[in-house]
C-alpha cells in the first residue's frame, strides 16, 4: 500500500463519520411537514407535536426551533456547533 492509497482510505472514513446537518425546515420538508415563514404561532407547533424550543446537544444553549439544525440521529444543535455560523 503507498502513502497515497492510505490517505485516500483515511479520508473517506473521515467523511463517513462526519454528521450530516440539516436545518430543521429541510428536515420537516422531508417529512411532509411545510414549516410557515416568518413568525410561527404556538398552535403551529401544537398542531404537529413540536417544541417550540430545543436545545443543543453540544453545548447546551436553547434556540427557537425554526432556527435550529437537526443530524440524521435526531439531534438538534445550533448554528454555531452545526458548523453554520
Ligand atoms: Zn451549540
Amino acid at each position: 500500500m503507498t502513502i497515497v492509497d492510505l490517505y485516500v482510505i483515511l479520508k473517506s472514513q473521515n467523511q463517513e463519520r462526519e454528521k450530516i446537518m440539516k436545518t430543521i425546515k429541510n428536515f420537516l420538508a422531508e417529512n411532509d411537514i411545510v414549516m410557515p415563514e416568518g413568525t410561527i404561532n404556538g398552535g403551529w407547533f401544537a398542531e404537529h407535536d413540536l417544541p417550540m424550543i430545543v436545545s443543543c446537544t453540544c453545548c447546551g444553549i436553547t434556540m427557537a426551533l425554526p432556527s435550529a439544525y437537526i443530524d440524521e440521529d435526531g439531534y438538534t444543535y445550533c448554528s454555531g456547533c452545526a458548523g453554520e455560523d
